[in-house]
């Protein structure tokens, strides 16, 4: 089998083909029309919010051989929203077709471990972590590391899903059961000052561009609020750039990728985890950019140029959360930019939308 070799720029009319149909995969398809381009969403969920913008869709199982390599001949690149497609799926694709970002950076941020751990061997400051596959191992790391510290599982967690806050080494025992005994790793529990992020985006010829870091407010594990700029030094906002591009630039990166940072009580950054796709942290882009980071994404993978991240506003962006979306009379009334995903079923926890207020440069809380 050989890759249909990437002849770009991609014309528009051209087919960029999704994986994963939630609101990530929503907003790059309503971007990439914008630019002319065709999209074809892949989900395994029958209800996917992203399958009601898209040109294209195909509903079936990440590891469905025969749908992916049809989706694979109806696309002119691959590129994903959802982290957690089976890697072997994305390579499956991406010895079909171009897949962007690549298949290694996909599966070096499905697992926490090897994500950290290679962070951590790019010389970019982590929180101390080991490597937990049994009782006892949570206990010795617990005692290597000290407390507090998060028992989280390998793969698999988001949103704070498959996390325990753990106090002892007995705890971290019980907490590794209570995760199903699966692979995890423990990490010092890191006393942060801020949450911040970097949305960057790095281009096939290694072009880099990033969006100005914003502060993000999380509740019970799931991102609130994402505030731009965030309050930091010039010379920590250029180190958080920098350390975005040498992670981008280590994995031969295309496309927009997420990083997670703690900012310390005396201004030091810590990586927290990378996001291989366009972030929440960003969303503020669409009205605070001329580029936002869907376009951006869109461009990188369809070897556009990259545009300029450059904001004309402050924002705060909001997200809308399980039944707040039954407010949207009243949301509907603010002066801010709206978006409301078009998800069926209200969840508590769910991301159903959010909000982006933008003011003048220098006046966000
Ligand atoms: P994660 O799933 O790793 O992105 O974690 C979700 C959220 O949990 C983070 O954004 C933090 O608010 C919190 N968190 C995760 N790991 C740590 C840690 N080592 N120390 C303190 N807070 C953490």
């Amino acid at each position: 089998m050989t890759t249909r070799s990437f002849s770009g720029p991609l014309p528009p009319g051209a087919t960029i083909g999704i994986l994963g149909g939630g609101q990530l995969g929503r907003m790059l398809a309503l971007a990439a029309a914008r630019l002319g381009f065709k999209t074809h969403i892949f989900s395994d969920e029958r209800e996917s919010c992203g399958f009601y913008v898209a040109t294209a869709t195909t509903r079936a199982e990440y590891d469905d051989k025969a749908a992916l390599a049809k989706f694979a001949a109806a696309c002119d690149v691959i590129t994903f929203e959802f982290e957690n497609v089976p890697d072997t799926s994305a390579q499956f694709l991406a010895e079909r077709v171009e897949v962007a970002p690549n298949p290694h950076a996909l599966s070096m941020a499905q697992d926490r471990f090897l994500e950290k751990s290679f962070i951590a061997g790019l010389g970019v400051a982590t929180a101390p972590f080991r490597n937990v596959i049994s009782e006892s191992d949570a206990e010795g790391a617990f005692r290597a590391i000290g407390g507090p510290a998060v028992l989280k599982t390998r793969t698999l967690g988001y949103d704070g899903k498959g996390q325990r806050i753990v106090s002892n080494p007995k705890d971290a025992a019980r907490a590794f059961v209570e995760l199903g005994s699966v692979p995890s790793i423990l990490e010092k529990f890191v006393e942060f000052s801020f949450e911040a992020s970097v949305v960057g985006a790095r281009a096939r010829d290694g072009a880099f561009a990033a969006y100005d870091p914003p502060r993000n407010e999380h509740e019970s594990h799931i991102l609130r609020r994402s505030t731009v700029p965030a309050p930091l030094e010039p010379s920590a906002r250029e180190e958080a750039i920098s350390i975005a591009r040498r992670i981008a630039d280590a994995l031969d990166y295309v496309g927009i990728l997420g990083v997670e940072l703690f900012i310390g009580r005396r201004g030091e950054i810590l990586v927290n985890e990378i996001a291989p796709r366009v972030h929440n942290s960003g969303h503020w882009t669409i009205e605070a950019c001329a580029v936002s980071q869907f376009e951006q994404h869109i461009r990188a993978v369809a070897g556009w140029p990259l545009g300029s991240p450059q904001r004309h506003s402050d924002a705060m962006m909001e997200n809308i959360i399980g039944a707040e979306v039954e407010n949207w009379r009243a949301l509907a009334g603010r002066e801010a930019g709206l978006h409301i995903y078009g998800k069926r079923a209200v969840r508590p926890g769910r991301k159903m939308g959010h909000i982006t207020r933008i003011m003048p440069i220098g006046s966000a809380p």
